[in-house]
C-alpha cells in the first residue's frame, strides 16, 4: 500500500493506469463499518483508494472537530490489511484554498433532519467530495447507509453534475448487540452504551411492528419514542426515499431515521424498509 499526502502525488500514481478504481472516503478512526466498505471496494475494482481526511468544513463551530478520535498509525495498519492500494491522508492546507468556488447542497435535501441541526454540514461534505472525486476519478465510490441523508445528497450531486461515478450504498455494520458502529462510539462510557442501544432497539421495534402488518407511522413513532424516552431525541422521522414524511409505511420506499444525544455524543441510525 502506498500512502499519499498531496493531491498531486496521488494523481500521478493513478494517472494512465486505465484500471477500475473503487474509492472509499472516510474521516479516519477506522472501524468495522469502514472495513466493510474497503472489502466491497476490493471485490469490485482493480485499484482501491481510501482517504482518511478529517474534513473541517463539514463541522459546525460548536461540534466535535477538535476532539474527534484520530489514530493515523492504526488507520494505516487497517487499510493495509484490507488491501487498499493507495491511502490518501492530506492536510487541510493541501485540500482547501482561500479563494475557491463553493458548492451548496440543495436546500430541500440539506436543511431537514441532519441539516436542520447541523446547518452547512452537507455543503462541507459536498465541498470535500467534489475535490476528492476530481483527484481520484473513481469508477465507483462506496458510502454507508448509516449516513442515509449524506448518501442521497451525494447521489444527487453525482447525477446533477453529470459525474461518471457509480455510488454504491453499503449496509450498516452493527455491534453484536445492535449498536450501529461509529467513530463517535469511542466517546461512550459503558453506561452511555446501554443508553445508546435504545436507538437500534427502537428501530428494531419499528421493523418488528411493520413485519406484523402495522403500517401507521404514528403508532410506530409512538412506540419508538417510548423506547427512546431516556435520551435527548433530536428527531424520529419516517419518510419516503425523498425524505418526505409518510402517514403510512410504503414497503421498499421508506426510511426510518433517528438522531439522539447520549450525554454529549450525537448518534444517528436508520432502517430502510
Ligand atoms: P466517516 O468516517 O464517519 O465519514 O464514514 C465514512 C464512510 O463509512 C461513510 O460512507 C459512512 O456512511 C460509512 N460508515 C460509517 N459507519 C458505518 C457503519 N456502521 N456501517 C456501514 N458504513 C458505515
Amino acid at each position: 500500500m502506498e500512502i499519499f499526502h498531496s493531491p498531486k502525488e496521488l494523481k500521478d500514481f493513478l494517472k494512465d493506469k486505465n484500471k477500475t478504481i473503487g474509492f472509499v472516503p472516510t474521516m479516519g478512526a477506522l472501524h468495522d463499518g469502514h472495513i466493510s466498505l474497503f472489502k466491497k471496494a476490493r471485490s469490485e475494482n482493480e485499484i482501491v483508494v481510501a482517504s482518511v481526511f478529517l474534513n473541517p468544513t463539514q463541522f459546525g463551530e460548536n461540534e466535535d472537530l477538535d476532539k474527534y478520535p484520530r489514530n493515523d498509525e492504526r488507520d494505516i495498519r487497517i487499510a493495509r490489511i484490507c488491501e487498499v492500494d493507495a491511502l490518501f491522508m492530506p492536510k487541510p492546507e493541501e485540500i482547501y484554498d482561500k479563494n475557491e468556488p463553493l458548492i451548496k447542497a440543495p436546500e430541500k435535501l440539506a436543511t431537514i433532519l441532519e441539516g436542520k441541526t447541523r446547518p452547512g454540514h452537507f455543503d462541507g461534505v459536498l465541498r470535500v467530495l467534489n475535490k476528492l472525486f476530481n483527484i481520484v476519478k473513481p469508477t465507483k465510490a462506496y458510502f454507508g447507509k448509516k449516513d442515509t441523508q449524506q448518501l442521497a445528497i451525494v447521489e444527487n450531486m453525482v447525477r446533477t453534475f453529470f459525474m461518471d461515478i457509480e455510488i454504491v450504498p453499503c449496509d450498516i455494520i452493527r455491534e453484536s448487540d445492535g449498536l450501529a458502529i461509529s467513530s463517535r462510539n469511542a466517546y461512550l462510557s459503558e453506561e452511555d452504551k446501554l443508553y445508546a442501544l435504545k436507538i437500534s432497539q427502537s428501530l428494531a421495534k419499528a421493523g418488528a411492528m411493520i413485519k406484523k402488518g402495522e403500517l401507521s407511522t404514528n403508532s410506530i413513532k409512538t412506540q419508538m419514542l417510548s423506547i427512546l424516552e431516556p435520551l435527548e431525541i433530536d428527531y424520529v422521522a419516517i419518510t419516503n426515499r425523498r425524505f418526505e414524511p409518510l402517514d403510512k409505511i410504503e414497503l421498499d420506499n421508506t426510511f426510518i431515521l433517528v438522531a439522539a444525544n447520549v450525554g454529549q455524543t450525537r448518534l444517528i441510525d436508520n432502517l430502510w424498509v
